[in-house]
This record gives structure tokens, sequence and C-alpha cells, in this order.
């Protein structure tokens, strides 16, 4: 199996680099793959221009929120896409102005720094779960002060042997939550739920045209590489901004990879892997699997293109239920269920866990899905990278790379 063509990643500047690498060198084959990464670089940018056009816009983490927010006309802006931005500046204000210690969360403290920075952007309203990191909650805390308007929901919690009757409860208190969180994006007016069905009902297609090329993948599994994946996945959650031109995208590319050269056919073309947990802001990363021929065919992160709403159900509950059978909401024998469906589904060899830096929650639960998986004599890596920008360290790659070569 031959890697892509050695790149040497010390000459990238910014995450720009990285996104005109893997649309120019990666895929200069695939209109649909350039698309998307034009999509994915100009998000924020685009959401904060509508905004000073007069757009509602929120941040939000942009997993679940996607059916909800457009319902409710508001346009969803994920926290994770602003922390990819996270300038030295930003990291500057979070320390130096925040005094948030430097091994804290790298996470919290790009998004801090940014929203700190751009307290006078048109963007000012957040939703977000309070939950179990005491650090996110105090950064809502202190966003507040700088003049954003905060909803804070409580997160909840699925716990080991849910049983029926305590998820139906879960269900139930979530969706009262999503009452909230519709009035607040509507100010206190009624919001209109034939318009949350609709989106519902997009979110949904969407997401079996994602399963699509996934699944099509599998044969094909170098066509799409690793950054452009992470995109792919995440889109789901919020469409970039601009849902009619992400779904475009997603046909575009099932046809692309429909009528693929020859060359690009072949399950032994690349090293399948499954990717779980964030999102991966060092884009290094995903280079580094690139480079060593492995594909990242499999993903358990806060998107998933196994799963739908169900339609059936009252907008909200649809929501909440979502939400509750996600594989963020609880104990880790639920998301234990995702993997395997993706390590059947792909026959990967190796399984990578990525958390961030300083945050011990992820880092435990790894722990605790690497030894089950340690078990059943699957191999796994668990790389913690930083949320702000810049190169990954030689030390994360060569552990990258190496996990990739010992699989081969
Ligand atoms: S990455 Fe971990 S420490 Fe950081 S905000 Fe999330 S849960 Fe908290």
């Amino acid at each position: 199996m031959e890697g892509e063509t050695f790149v040497d990643i010390r000459d990238f500047k910014s995450q720009q680099d990285y996104f005109d690498y893997c649309k120019n060198v990666q895929h200069p084959y695939s209109h649909a793959v350039g698309r998307l990464i034009d999509l994915a670089s100009s998000y924020i940018f685009y959401a904060e221009e509508q905004a000073t056009k007069g757009q509602k816009a929120s941040y939000c983490g942009a997993t679940w929120e996607a059916p909800l927010f457009y319902g409710c006309n508001v346009l969803p802006v994920a926290n994770t896409e602003l922390g990819r931005l996270g300038s030295r500046q930003a990291i500057s204000v979070a320390e130096n102005h925040f005094l948030i210690p430097r091994e804290a969360c790298s996470m919290l403290g790009s998004l801090l720094g940014e929203w700190y920075l751009r307290k006078d952007y048109p963007i000012k309203m957040c939703v977000g779960a309070s939950s179990h990191c005491e650090a996110q909650n105090m950064v809502s805390e202190l966003i507040k002060n700088e003049g954003y308007k905060i909803y804070r929901y409580e997160g909840i919690y699925r716990p080991p042997h849910c049983t029926e009757e305590r998820r139906a409860q879960l269900v139930k208190n979530l969706t009262r939550q999503l009452e909230g969180i519709a009035d607040f994006l509507c100010d206190g007016k009624p919001w209109d739920e034939e318009a949350i069905r609709r989106e519902i009902h997009r979110n949904n297609e969407a997401i079996d045209k994602v399963k699509r090329i996934m699944d099509l993948r599998i044969e094909r599994p170098t066509y799409v590489k690793s950054l452009a994946t992470m995109y792919l996945m995440t889109g789901l959650g919020h469409y970039f901004g601009r849902p009619d031109e992400y779904i475009d995208i997603l046909d575009e590319l099932i046809d692309e990879l429909e009528n693929c050269d020859a060359s690009f056919i072949g399950r032994d073309l690349a090293m399948p892997i499954v990717w779980i947990g964030g999102r991966g802001q060092e884009f290094g990363v995903y280079h580094a699997v690139d480079q060593c021929n492995g594909a990242l065919l499999g993903w358990v992160g806060d998107n998933c293109c196994t799963r739908k709403y169900d339609e059936s159900l009252p907008v909200l509950e649809s929501l909440a239920a979502y939400y509750i059978d996600g594989t963020w909401s609880g104990a880790s024998e639920h998301k234990m269920k995702y993997i395997n469906e993706q390590l059947e589904l792909t026959k990967a060899k190796g399984v990578i866990f990525y958390g961030y830096v300083g945050c011990s929650y992820s880092g435990v639960e790894h722990e605790i899905l690497r030894a089950d998986l340690k078990e059943r004599g699957i191999s796994s890596l668990s790389i913690q990278g930083t949320f702000q920008v810049g190169p990954p360290s030689g030390q994360l790659l060569t552990r990258v790379s190496a996990f990739v070569e010992m699989l081969s």
C-alpha cells in the first residue's frame, strides 16, 4: 500500500494551509470535496456576515441542534469551529485576562479567548448544556459578563443499564428543557412546530446521504481523505450555515463515488480505522493518518449517520430522544454499542481515540473503552490534542504514524 506524496506540514502556518492542501493537493479530482472544504473554511465568517445583515445566529454545540435552530430561524454556529480559529491572541486573552491556567482544557481557553475578542461582533447568543464539566460551566458565566445572552440547559446523563422507564423520564425532562431553548431562540414568541418538523425531515435526509457516502467509502477508502471525512460528518450538525449547499455537495459526492475511477476501488487500498471522540482540531493528525495510508472509515463522535430522528414523535420529543440515545449523553457502555457497529461495518483493524489536553473526562472514558477493546484483541491508540491552531507536536504525529504502520 502506498501513502500519498510526502508534504512537510511544518511548513504550514495556519489551518487554512491544511484546507488548501486538502482541496488542491489531496482531492484535485473531486469537485464535491473542494466545495465541502470551501464551505467549512468560510463557515464562521459566513455566519458573522449573515448576522451583520440581521440573520439571528447563536453559538451552540451544533451536534443535535440543527433542526431546532433552523426551525426557529436561528443559524447554528458551532463552538468547535469557532475554537478552530483559536488564534494566539485568543489563548493569550484566556491566560492573561481570564487567568485560565495553561494546563486547563485547551478547548475552553481557545473558545473563551475567541468569544472575548468577538464581544463586539453581531453574534451574541449562546446555547449550551450545563454539564459535569465545571470548567465549561464557568466559561459560560464569564462570557455572560461580556454581554452574551446565554441559555443553559441541564445536560442529561443516561446511566449504565438504563431501563426503558428511566429513559422515558429522561426524554420527558429534556423535552421540557427544549421548550425553554425554543423560547429563548424565538425571544419568547411562539415557535413554529411545522418548521421544526420540516427541519427534522431534512436532517434525516442528510443523514441518509452521509450514510450512503460512508458505505461507498468502504470499497473506495482513499477517495475522501481524513480531514474531509471529519467535515462530512460534522456538517450534519450545522450544514455550515448553508443547508441547501451542504446537501447538494452530498449528492455530488455520492455521484462521484458511484462513478469514480477504478484506481480508487478496493478495500485493501488503505488501512481502515475507526475514529472516536473529539473532532480533532489539530488537522495535522488527520494528515498523519493519510500519509501512513490509514483511512477513517468509521466515525463515533457527536455526529452520527447510523441513526435518525423519529419523525413519528412530537417534534421536541423527537429531538430529546435523539439526544439521549446519542453517544455523548451517558455511560461508556452506550458508546460501545456505536463502536461495535462501526467496527463491524468497516472491518477496521484499529481505533483512534481523540481527546483534548486537560480534559480528564474524555481521558478516563477512553481508557475504560480501550480496556474493553484490548480484551477483545482490538488495537487502539489514545491521543490528546490541543484546540488551538498550530501544527501538532512531533511526538503526537510519531505516535499516530507508528500506530497506523503497526496495523499494516
Ligand atoms: S473537553 Fe473536557 S474539560 Fe474541556 S470543556 Fe469538554 S468536558 Fe470540559
